[in-house]
């Protein structure tokens, strides 16, 4: 397993810094969620009280915590990291007390995810600074993972093959998406993963819906199930993955639409390599499907980064012309959807190597029939 020293080293901090010092920000401003866990592995409740780690371009980061929180920030990985950490009271403002710390700054970028409550707050008690994203300057480090990060994908990958491997035994004709779907919950989690982000079981027609979860619609016999599921490792990692079932033979037309979006999904993984534009593995797979006609049925882009989110940057769609680098993680997920019908989709994750491609998936891509 990878450990919490080597997914979130110490170093990663002073990077940071010298990231926001480059970007010409005064500083960063971390509420609870995937920017801070990245930069100090502390998987912080997000609350209305004030958890947020400070990062200035010059001086002393610092950990401002409510009293009652300081036990859970003391016993996290942000405790490695020498940082001071500031307890506030009850009858406190943790706002003014970072804005006195920080004196005048012109920008600050706040965390992504940071709540619009939170942020309105900080504007308040930091009137003249201009507030952006932290993405400015967490993106580029986010984006291309670790070998720790990358391994801690793998075991995310392997986890949730382990619940593909399963997904025949609780597939059958009679059974509803939800009962379905519920087994497979309870699989992610025998897995190994710490948290179910979700499970997508779109049976039939429902298939034909790519963002559909489950219903009570009940499975029957020569239908194509679209089954995409993942969820949150203790490292803080996300698995996504997609298969298609089919409950015994599915229709002619079906399967021969199939074989297409195969072929696309595998052009579209085989044109990973650094260097390539996000946008030409997106029209790798998309070529492949316009080619036999099915153009107008794939509704989406090819694919999206994943690491501590499970959709994050970058994202792999036409008009994104940024290049591949090594360590950039991100699904290629090509679909084709035939309203009312059914539909498919195949995904894998796939991180960009010196060479080429790696995919953490490798549960075979042909349809399985069950
Ligand atoms: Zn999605
Ligand atoms: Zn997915
Ligand atoms: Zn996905």
């Amino acid at each position: 397993m990878t450990s919490d020293l080597d997914l979130y080293p110490v170093s990663r901090l002073a990077a940071v810094q010298e990231a926001t010092r480059r970007a010409g920000l005064g500083a960063l401003l971390l509420t609870p969620g995937p920017d801070l866990r990245y930069v100090t592995g502390y998987e912080a409740l997000p609350l209305e009280r004030l958890t947020c780690l400070a990062v200035p371009a010059a001086g002393e980061p610092f950990l401002m915590v409510p009293r009652l929180e300081l036990a859970a920030a003391e016993h996290s990985p942000a405790s490695r990291l020498g940082v001071e950490f500031v307890p506030w009271e009850e009858t406190d403002d943790p706002y003014a007390h970072v804005a006195k710390r920080l004196g005048a700054v012109a920008t600050v970028g706040l965390a992504d995810r940071m709540w619009a409550m939170t942020s309105l707050r900080f504007r308040d008690a930091l009137p003249g600074a201009e507030q952006v994203l932290a993405s400015t300057v967490l993106r580029g480090l986010r984006m291309r993972k670790s070998p720790a990060e990358a391994a801690a994908l793998r075991e995310a990958g392997a986890a949730i093959d382990a619940v593909h491997a399963r997904v025949p035994e609780f597939l059958r004709a009679g059974r509803t998406e939800r009962e379905v779907g519920r087994d497979i919950a309870d699989a992610i989690i025998a897995a190994g993963h710490e948290t179910v982000d979700f499970v997508i079981v779109g049976s039939g027609p429902n298939g034909a819906s790519p963002h559909h979860e489950l219903s009570d619609r009940v499975i029957e016999a020569g239908e194509p199930v679209v089954v995409d599921i993942g969820g949150r490792m203790p490292s803080g990692y996300c698995s996504d993955s997609t298969r298609v079932y089919s409950v015994g033979e599915p229709p002619a037309a079906f399967a021969a639409y199939y074989e297409v979006l195969r072929r696309a999904q595998e052009a579209a993984c085989l044109a990973v390599r650094p260097g390539v534009a996000c946008e030409a593995i997106d029209a790798a797979a998309r070529e492949v499907i316009e080619e036999a006609g099915y153009g107008e049925r794939f509704i989406h882009r090819t694919g999206h980064g994943i690491g501590l989110e499970t959709h994050e940057d970058p994202y792999i769609v036409a008009g994104n012309a940024e290049p591949l680098v090594p360590g950039y993680a991100f699904s290629v997920e090509p679909g084709i959807y035939l309203p009312g019908e059914h539909g498919a989709r195949i995904e894998d994750i796939v991180i960009c190597g010196e060479e080429g491609g790696e995919r953490v998936n490798d549960r075979p891509r042909e349809l399985v029939v069950v």
